[in-house]
């Protein structure tokens, strides 16, 4: 058991978020998928539950604080989310479920998982400025970024980085907080909250027009007094572990440096993982240590070590909560006892792993040529 002095690393985690449940998966107009048997939905327990067991079972539990999360108030849910939305969530559960918005499903048990892992969110949050512990995870569900203020989307119901994001502004007074959301999808949702507000440096790293469509493409940069403070990075699939680290090197840690943030949160879903049903972008493991520890150095020199990171998608059962578990021991500063399994290094073989493929190159190119008008550092 480590020293609890040295223990700097919270995690925020609760056996009711594995209560969420979403059903079966279904294609996107809510039938089943024609003549094979039924599975359980992408979103379902399943990840969150084994990443929690991959985490015990390594050894890393010993470094770790836990953090039993509070559920969030209603007033704390719509500083973002409209009443009337919030009202529905909940009068549908009442009713034992269905579609909160645009495949967002819940059961009869989901408004209060949703609070609670909004509340968790919250939870990490007072934990770093109150100094409980000077960086934390929240292993939460259902995920949030997809949530716009009136409409769960995309598996999500509250938006738990965005109600964050809020706290830390309105209760503990930050002033610049910057988003990092590297889940494969674009954080739709977080950049409607902040589309105007230069208060929230807002970075999204995603799978080119994966999901939404729609959203976050290079030019949707902001808006009045928030342009060029929504960063969105749409990377072709396949870009790997190379582009990933080129790109925080060249565009992402600039900008973080001439804004100087005192916070920072990661919107984190793994499902850009090399393994992962939804997302191509064939990250390994070490891709999530890097990412971690540049937000872990990030956070030290300007924000006094605050540094929030959010669980969001990630959808292989198999090798996600490896992903995962890389992230957390690189927060804790401490390495699992159980090596990784044996399978998975050779995947690291790769040609993406090392070198920034050509459509890679040209998407990190022209994002850097884009945003370069509102950061002088890109120039
Ligand atoms: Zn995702």
């Amino acid at each position: 058991m480590a020293e609890e002095a040295t223990i700097r690393t919270g995690l925020v985690f609760d056996e009711r978020y594995l209560q969420h449940n979403p059903g079966l998966k279904v294609l996107p107009n809510g039938e089943a998928y024609p003549w094979v048997e039924p599975e359980l939905h992408w979103s379902n327990h399943r990840l969150v539950q084994r990443t929690k067991q991959l985490i015990d079972l390594s050894g890393i539990s010993a470094y770790l604080k836990l953090l039993p999360p509070r559920m969030a108030s209603l007033e704390e849910i719509e500083r973002f989310h409209t009443p009337g939305y919030v009202a529905r969530v909940e009068r549908l559960c009442i009713e034992g479920g269905g579609d909160a918005g645009q495949g967002a499903p819940v059961n009869a048990g989901s408004f209060e998982v949703a609070r609670l892992a909004a509340g968790g969110a919250l939870t990490a949050v007072e934990a770093v400025y109150t100094d409980e512990v000077r960086r934390a995870f929240a292993l939460i569900r259902p995920p949030g970024h997809h949530a716009v203020a009136n409409l769960g989307m995309g598996f999500c119901v509250f938006n738990n980085v965005v109600l964050a994001a809020l706290h830390a502004r309105e209760v503990f007074g930050a002033e610049r907080i910057v988003i990092v959301d590297w889940d494969v999808h674009n954080g739709n949702g977080t950049q409607q909250a902040f589309y105007n507000d230069r208060g929230v440096l807002f970075f999204s790293i995603h799978q080119d027009r994966l999901y939404p469509s729609d959203s976050g493409l290079l030019e949707q940069d902001g808006e009045g007094d928030g342009k060029g403070f929504t960063v969105n990075i749409p990377l072709p699939a396949g870009s790997g572990d190379a582009a990933y680290l080129a790109l925080f090197d060249e565009l992402i840690l600039p900008v973080i440096d001439a804004y100087e943030p005192d916070l920072i949160l990661v919107s984190a879903g793994q499902d850009a993982s090399i393994m992962d049903q939804l997302g191509r972008m064939c990250l390994t493991t070490e891709a999530y240590r890097r990412m971690t520890s540049l937000m872990i150095n990030r956070a030290e020199r300007h924000a006094l070590g605050k540094l929030v990171i959010l669980q969001e998608g990630g959808y292989s059962e198999t090798y996600g909560p490896y992903a995962t578990l890389a992230i957390i021991e690189t927060l804790a500063g401490s390495h699992a006892e159980l090596p990784e399994p044996l399978p998975y290094e050779r995947i690291v073989a790769q040609p993406h792993h090392s070198e920034v493929g050509p459509s890679a190159r040209t998407a990190i190119d022209a994002a850097i040529e884009h945003y370069k008008q509102y950061w002088d550092t890109l120039g």
